[in-house]
C-alpha cells in the first residue's frame, strides 16, 4: 500500500566481529541511497550497537537490537533496558523472535510487555509471530497467530500505531524454505484483518523466513507484505542491499 512505507530489517543474530562488522557496515553505508524512499535497518548484537551507530550515522540506515528487557531498570543481571537502547539511538528492537520464544521460553504476554517497554523509550518494537512446522501441518497456523497476537492487539490503537509486526513461519527461518508469496499473503491478510478490528490496519507487516535476493521481489509484490525481516542474507552487504532495493 502507498500508505505503508516499505521496511527491510536485517537480523544479524549472534554473528559478527568488530573487523567483520566494519566491512559489512561500510558496504551498507556505501549502498544506502535507496534508504531515501524506504526504511532500512539492522538489528545487531548488543556489544556492537555503538559500532553500528558510529558507522551508520547519517547513512539513512538505522540500527537496533534483537531483544529488550520488559523492566525499566534494577536488579536484572544480564538484561538490557529500552532506555539503554535509546541512549545509543536505537530506532527499533525485535521482540518475540521465534528463537527467543522457543529457546528462552518467552510467552505471548512477555513479548507484549517487552513491546510496551520499547514504546516507553520511543523505540519501535518489531513483534515477531509465526507457527512451527508441526503447527502448520496440523492446520493450526491461524489459531497460533491469533493466540500470539492477542496480548499485542490488547495494547490498543494508540500503541499499535507505533509497532511493526513480522510474520515469520518457524519452518521457513534459516531453512532456505521460504513461504510462497501466496502462503505468506494469506497469513498477512489474516493479521491485517485482526489489526483492522482494532482500528490499526495501517500497521506494517513484514515477512521473514529465508528471504533472499531471488525471492524478495515476488514476496514484496503481495498486497499485505510491507517489507522483510532478513536473517542469513543480511550478513552480506550486497544481498541485503539487493533485498532492500526490491522493497
Ligand atoms: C530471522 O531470523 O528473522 C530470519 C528470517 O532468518 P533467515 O532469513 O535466515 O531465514
Amino acid at each position: 500500500s502507498p500508505n505503508r512505507r516499505r521496511l527491510v530489517i536485517g537480523n544479524w543474530k549472534m554473528h559478527g566481529t568488530q573487523a567483520g562488522n566494519a566491512t559489512l557496515l561500510d558496504g551498507l553505508r556505501s549502498g544506502a541511497s535507496m534508504a531515501d524512499d524506504r526504511d532500512v535497518a539492522v538489528c545487531v548484537p548488543f556489544p556492537y550497537i555503538p559500532q553500528a551507530s558510529t558507522l551508520l550515522q547519517g547513512s539513512g540506515i538505522t540500527w537496533g537490537a534483537q531483544d529488550v528487557s520488559m523492566h525499566a531498570q534494577g536488579a536484572y543481571t544480564g538484561e538490557v533496558s529500552a532506555a539503554m537502547l535509546a541512549d545509543f539511538a536505537c530506532k527499533l528492537v525485535l521482540v518475540g523472535h521465534s528463537e527467543r520464544r522457543s529457546m528462552h521460553g518467552e510467552s505471548d504476554k512477555l513479548v507484549a510487555d517487552k513491546a510496551v517497554a520499547a514504546l516507553g523509550a520511543g523505540i519501535t518494537p518489531v513483534i515477531c509471530v509465526g507457527e512451527t512446522l508441526e503447527e502448520q501441518q496440523a492446520g493450526q497456523t491461524k489459531d497460533i497467530i491469533a493466540r500470539q497476537l492477542a496480548p499485542v492487539l490488547a495494547l490498543g490503537a494508540q500503541k499499535l500505531a507505533h509497532v511493526v509486526l513480522a510474520y515469520e513461519p518457524v519452518w521457513a527461518i534459516g531453512t532456505g524454505l521460504s513461504a510462497t508469496p501466496e502462503q505468506a499473503q494469506e497469513v498477512h491478510a489474516f493479521i491485517r484483518d485482526r489489526l483492522a478490528g482494532q482500528g490499526s490496519a495501517h500497521v506494517r507487516i513484514l515477512y521473514g523466513g529465508s528471504v533472499k535476493p531471488d525471492n524478495a521481489a515476488s514476496l514484496f509484490a503481495m498486497p499485505d507484505i510491507d517489507g522483510a525481516l532478513v536473517g542469513g542474507a543480511s550478513l552480506k552487504a550486497q544481498d541485503f542491499l539487493h533485498i532492500a532495493a526490491a522493497a
